[in-house]
C-alpha cells in the first residue's frame, strides 16, 4: 500500500454495525477505536439504532448500528485498512456475504471523493437504500448530499423517506 498522506483533513463518515455478542458495547468500543486512529479526530457519533438483518442470507440477531464522523489525514485506502484492522481486533470473521458479524466498518463517504477500485467503492454503493445508514447519517447532518452511481446529487433527508418501511428503532 502506498502511503499518500493527505495534507488537509478530509471529513469521512463511517457506518458501524454488529449483531453478534455484545453488539451495543462493541459498537461503542469501535467508535472509541476510531477516535484513537492517528492522524484522525472523531467529530461526532450518531445515536445507536437497532435494525433487522437485511439482504440475501442475512440472519441472526438484531443489528446495532451507528455512524461516526471523522476528520482524517489518512487516505481512503489507509482508512480502509485501519477499519479492517479494528474489525480483526474485535474478532471479525469473513464467512459468507451478509453473514452475521461481530463488527462491520464501512466507509460511507470520504469528502466528495468518488472511488471505484477493486477494493473500495465510495460513496458506499448500498448506503442509499439502508435505513440503518440513512437515519444516523441524517441525525448527524440532515442535508448532507453526495453523488449516487448515476451521478445524481442525493441527500440523506430525501432518501430517508424511501426507507421508512424498514425495521429500525432508535436505542439511545
Ligand atoms: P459488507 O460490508 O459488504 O457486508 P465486508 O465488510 O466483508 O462486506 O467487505 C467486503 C469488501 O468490501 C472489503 O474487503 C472492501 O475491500 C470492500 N469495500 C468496497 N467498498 C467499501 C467501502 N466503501 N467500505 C468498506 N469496504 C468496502
Ligand atoms: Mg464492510
Amino acid at each position: 500500500m502506498t502511503k499518500t498522506m493527505q495534507t488537509e483533513a478530509v471529513t469521512a463518515f463511517i457506518g458501524i454495525g454488529g449483531n453478534l455478542g455484545q453488539a451495543r458495547a462493541t459498537v461503542l468500543a469501535a467508535i472509541e477505536a476510531l477516535a484513537q486512529l492517528p492522524p484522525t479526530q472523531l467529530i461526532a457519533r450518531s445515536p445507536l439504532y437497532g435494525s433487522a438483518p437485511l439482504g440475501a442470507n442475512a440472519d441472526g440477531p438484531m443489528y446495532v448500528n451507528a455512524v461516526a464522523q471523522l476528520h482524517t489525514c489518512l487516505s481512503a485506502d489507509e482508512l480502509l485498512s485501519e477499519l479492517h484492522r479494528i474489525e480483526q481486533q474485535f474478532g471479525r470473521e469473513r464467512s459468507y456475504k451478509n453473514a452475521p458479524r461481530i463488527l462491520d466498518l464501512d466507509i460511507l463517504l470520504y469528502g466528495d471523493t468518488i472511488i471505484n477500485s477493486d477494493t473500495l467503492t465510495i460513496p458506499h454503493p448500498r448506503m442509499h437504500e439502508r435505513a440503518f445508514v440513512l437515519y444516523p447519517l441524517f441525525d448527524l447532518k440532515p442535508d448532507i448530499s453526495w453523488h449516487n452511481a448515476l451521478g445524481q446529487r442525493v441527500t440523506a433527508r430525501d432518501l430517508k423517506i424511501h426507507v421508512a418501511d424498514q425495521d429500525i428503532t432508535r436505542l439511545d
